[in-house]
């Protein structure tokens, strides 16, 4: 679960971390008030769950209260990489000499933490990865000794010079590092962390993932989350109980198990089309979540046809064929439907399929194919 700027500075701020202070809004005349209290320049900061906000003009520097409103009134309702920016943050502008990164991610390979931090920071970070990867120093943390303080230091060094500065950072890196363990992170971000012309090291900007496993133990972290911010076919299937990423094609995919799920995406791919989603309907399947996932699926105007790839082991394929029929009585569906399934109760599967005219297939390969051939007949 990905949190809002304003919300992972917040936890930043508790941990110690500096940060500006600065407030959230929702019109411009909130904006308004909470630039006037701030006094000075302020910066105004689209809160969205997107990166590179300030290269599509989320963040706007300006001198006066008014100007604030102004900004505010072109970034509330702007479009951001497909989300519509509803609250923006409100802080006093820096003065900034230098801009660095700070990042900790968990690394599946070394199965650690790890730092990543480079004294290029600022909005072009993934620029620097690819074209010049030695100005980033990468430091695994064991999880049992967390991070030394020798080990924060290095990484400060890496970063500046001035041995105030030095000192500042190790100190920040060591709260990160904190906030990152305790809130079960995957994700723990300062981009940029800058410096003042007087020397002072702060986040600017803060970026935090909350593993979702977290979440049933956390409920404090978990009431951070913010559907409305989020793609709304992706809450209602989580609201389903299914787990489902919205993708940018064209073919619908219904499948039974993560691992199923991805080889069919590769084998769509392969066949030259282009997955509209990943979802997997899980193991046990009751015929409410076949519903469930064609209404999520068909409320997508970009899919032109619809796979389905169950491979029944625990789960039953009778309940999914039971599935695709009350689906197609309860609501139509105006694309093709190609289902392959296998396994537990095929030959019921088989049987209610046929009863509402539609045939299944048992070999994976010959079903995506036509898939991706309906596809491309449709276009
Ligand atoms: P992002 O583009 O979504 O990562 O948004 P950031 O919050 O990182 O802002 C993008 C860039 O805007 C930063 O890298 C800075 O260069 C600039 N910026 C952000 N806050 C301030 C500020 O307080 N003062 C100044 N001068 N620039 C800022
Ligand atoms: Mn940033």
């Amino acid at each position: 679960m990905n949190l809002h700027e304003y919300q992972a500075r917040a936890l930043l701020k508790a941990a110690g971390v500096p940060v500006p202070d600065g407030d959230v809004a929702t019109t411009p005349a909130e904006v308004e008030a909470v630039a006037r209290r701030i006094g000075g320049a302020v910066v105004v900061k689209a809160q969205v769950h997107a990166g590179g906000r300030g290269k599509a003009g989320g963040v706007k520097l300006v001198k006066t209260p008014e100007e604030a409103a102004a900004v505010a009134e072109t970034i509330l309702g702007m479009q951001i990489k497909g989300l519509t920016v509803q609250k923006v943050l409100v802080v006093p502008a820096a003065e900034i000499a230098t801009e660095a990164y700070v990042g900790l991610i968990l690394d599946r390979e070394s199965q650690r933490p790890v730092f990543m931090v480079s004294p290029a920071g600022g909005i072009d970070i993934e620029e620097v990865a690819a074209t010049t990867p030695d100005k980033i120093m990468r430091l695994p943390v064991d999880p049992r000794f967390g991070l030394l303080p020798h080990q924060a230091m290095a990484l400060a060094f890496f970063l500046y010079r001035d041995i105030k500065q030095v000192r500042a950072a190790a100190d920040i890196m060591q709260r990160l590092y904190r906030v990152f363990t305790e809130n079960g992170a995957s994700l723990a971000e300062i981009n940029p962390l800058v410096t003042t012309p007087e020397g002072k090291v702060l986040a600017l900007d803060a970026k935090v993932s909350i593993d979702d496993n977290e979440l049933d133990r956390r409920p404090d972290l978990a009431a951070l989350r913010d559907d409305s911010a989020e793609d709304p076919s992706e809450v209602e299937a989580r609201n389903a109980g299914l787990t489902f990423i919205k993708l940018d094609g064209n073919v619908g995919c219904v499948v039974n198990g993560a691992g199923l799920a991805m080889a069919t995406m590769d084998l769509v791919k392969y066949y030259g089309g282009e997955p509209a989603n990943f979802l997997d309907i899980g193991g046990s399947s009751n015929p409410e979540k076949v519903v469930n996932a064609l209404k999520i699926i068909t409320a997508d105007p970009s899919v032109r046809a619809i796979l389905f790839n169950i491979f029944g082991g625990i789960t039953r394929t009778d309940d999914v064929a039971n599935g695709i029929k009350a689906a197609l009585a309860e609501f139509p569906v105006q694309v093709p439907i190609v289902v392959r399934l296998t396994g537990t109760n095929e030959t019921e599967a088989v049987q209610i399929l046929k009863g509402i005219g539609m045939t299944a297939l048992s070999d994976m390969d010959e079903a995506v194919s036509r898939v991706v051939a309906l596809v491309k007949e449709a276009a």
